[in-house]
């Protein structure tokens, strides 16, 4: 390996460069929706929840104003509540328990696997007789095992509530992350791999009721028809405005996963060889899955070390949340010990993955990768 340049950099997520990208039909849409004065609940929204749930083959698509409140949305009109227990990876933003936390049910925190995702086993074991429900994260787009998960809540009569805010395109035996349990939520947070210009979120169902439930919490509880309040709700809609921006990026949706699975490849081929590391596994190496890489994140030994020499050679990198798992963090109160997990966040480390990025730039990060562990 001969010595890698400094001078390219590769940020790990480029905003601007995002917005550059696309900023002529950014500025086009912008326009037009000023001009039709579209702002709240409009065409531009109804027609990228059509064409999300048409995508999904789902029967409602929702938009809400983040992916947090569609979690709560979901939890919400399946009827979880006051006493009920909902088991979640501690692998995870912390968006998803506080979604349960708010509906003063209890989250329980439980370990992943080696695919960095909730472990099955460590499901079946955290089951008391108040869990109502589970809850997948299908992380960095990659779906879990969810025939074990399925059996697991059909043997024990328990709700699946996905949190799918980094699954949106991502199979497991040729099915939608978000379409496997009774409700499904996605992110459009701007580092998302569908992501606006702000926040927003959506929930799909195929549960007519949980659907006419949804559309009520998200608007003040009005009916949207008669405006009659017909419960308590709140306001997370989806901007009308970011569900036209979405739906223009929605129409090129299988180019952005073709684009990402082919830079995981380029990653594989670069770095497959190399011993201090674990990668994902390559796009179509697992007919099981299909991955649509919303994050590239590997296990690095000197994890901290190595960090550190990408960043002075350019290199964008992020330990998810923090570096921390939701059981880590003190202030949350909880005491269960995840070793998985745990040992997970000493080596996990995510890499440039995003449409910004180049192949060359791919070179880059993989031969700095190299010169750090000499290979
Ligand atoms: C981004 C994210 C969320 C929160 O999504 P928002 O739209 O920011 O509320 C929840 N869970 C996971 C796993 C996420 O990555």
């Amino acid at each position: 390996m001969t010595t890698t340049p400094a001078t390219r950099a590769v940020p790990f997520f480029n905003y601007q460069k995002a917005f550059g990208a696309n900023e002529d039909d950014y500025v086009r849409i912008f326009r037009d929706v000023m001009q039709r004065g579209a702002f709240i609940m409009q065409a531009d929204l109804e027609r990228f929840e059509r064409n999300l749930a048409t995508y999904l083959g789902v029967r409602h698509a929702i938009g809400l104003g983040n992916c947090t409140d569609a979690l709560i949305a979901a939890l919400r009109a399946a009827g979880i509540g006051p006493g009920d227990e909902v088991i979640f990876p501690s692998h995870t933003m912390v968006a998803s328990p506080a979604s349960v936390f708010f509906l003063g049910a209890t989250p329980v925190p439980v370990d992943c696997g080696p695919d960095h995702l909730i472990d099955p086993a460590s499901v079946a074991r955290a089951i008391t007789e108040r869990t109502k429900a589970i809850m997948p994260v299908q992380l960095n787009g990659r779906t879990a095992e969810m025939d074990a998960i399925g059996t697991i809540a059909r043997t024990h009569n328990l709700l699946i509530v996905e949190d799918s805010a980094q699954g949106l395109g991502s199979m497991f035996r040729g099915r939608f992350a978000g379409t496997f349990g009774v409700a499904g939520t996605y992110s459009f947070y701007p580092a998302k791999i569908l992501g606006c210009l702000g926040d927003g979120g959506a929930l799909v169902t195929n549960d007519d009721e949980i659907a006419r439930k949804v559309r009520l919490y998200r608007d003040h509880g009005r009916n949207p028809a008669t405006g009659n309040v017909e419960t308590w709700g709140l306001n997370s809609r989806l901007d009308n405005l970011q569900a036209a921006i979405l739906d223009f990026q929605f129409q090129n949706y299988q180019a952005t996963i073709d684009r990402r699975r082919a830079i995981a490849s380029l990653y594989q081929e670069l770095l497959g060889r190399v011993e201090e590391l674990v990668l994902p596994p390559a796009p179509g190496s697992d007919p099981a899955h299909f991955d649509t890489f919303q994050n590239y994140e590997i296990e690095a030994e000197h994890r901290d070390a190595l960090r550190e020499f990408l960043k002075q050679h350019g290199v964008g990198t992020i330990v998810q949340w923090g570096g921390k798992a939701v059981h880590q963090f003190t202030g949350l109160g909880f005491k269960v010990r995840l070793p998985n997990t745990e040992r997970l966040f000493e080596r996990c480390l995510m890499l440039p993955m995003n449409l910004t990025i180049s192949d060359d730039d791919v070179h880059h990060v993989a031969g700095a990768i190299r010169a750090f562990y000499g290979c």
